[in-house]
């Protein structure tokens, strides 16, 4: 008999109320695809786990030192305890097969993640988020929500 497949889902995407600003925004279609298919679910909530739900919300932002998730208002760095969570969860769950990532979000967006300058000006919006971008990293398969 075969493994199932192991898939990494944003909480929020299963209807965990873990969004900045605590409002649920599911896609319960996503999580009924998954599970139609067999699939083992692990969720993750970098953002929730450091900062707690509601918190301020952040922007990916373009710095003299590389790409850093910065609160919108204060701007505070908070990339470091993402980077963390990240590194943590994948090494505490090292056979994860497909990871899906709740578009547009800066820590969880894939291909979909606006970028801005210092200034506020949008760079783009085609930026994986911070946890997303260490999954790539380790070379796992990555997916938005909205492209499943
Ligand atoms: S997009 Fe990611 S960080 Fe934001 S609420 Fe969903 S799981 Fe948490």
């Amino acid at each position: 008999m075969g493994s199932k497949k192991r898939v990494a889902v944003s909480a929020c995407l299963a209807g965990h109320n873990c969004r900045y600003n605590a409002e649920p925004k599911g896609n319960p279609e996503v999580i009924k695809k998954l599970e139609k298919e067999g699939c083992e679910i692990v969720l993750f909530c970098p953002e929730d786990a450091c900062f707690g739900t509601p918190r301020e919300a952040m922007d990916l932002t373009a710095t003299s030192e590389g790409v850093k998730a910065l609160t919108k208002f204060s701007r505070e760095d908070r990339t470091g305890p993402i980077v963390d969570y990240a590194e943590k969860f994948f090494d505490d769950n090292p056979e994860i097969d497909l990871f899906v990532g709740k578009a547009r979000s800066p820590s969880c967006g894939v291909c979909t993640g606006r970028l801005y300058d210092e200034e506020g000006n949008l760079l783009s919006e085609k930026e994986a988020g911070i946890m997303t971008a260490e999954a790539k990293a380790r070379g796992i398969k990555t997916v938005d929500d909205e492209s499943l």
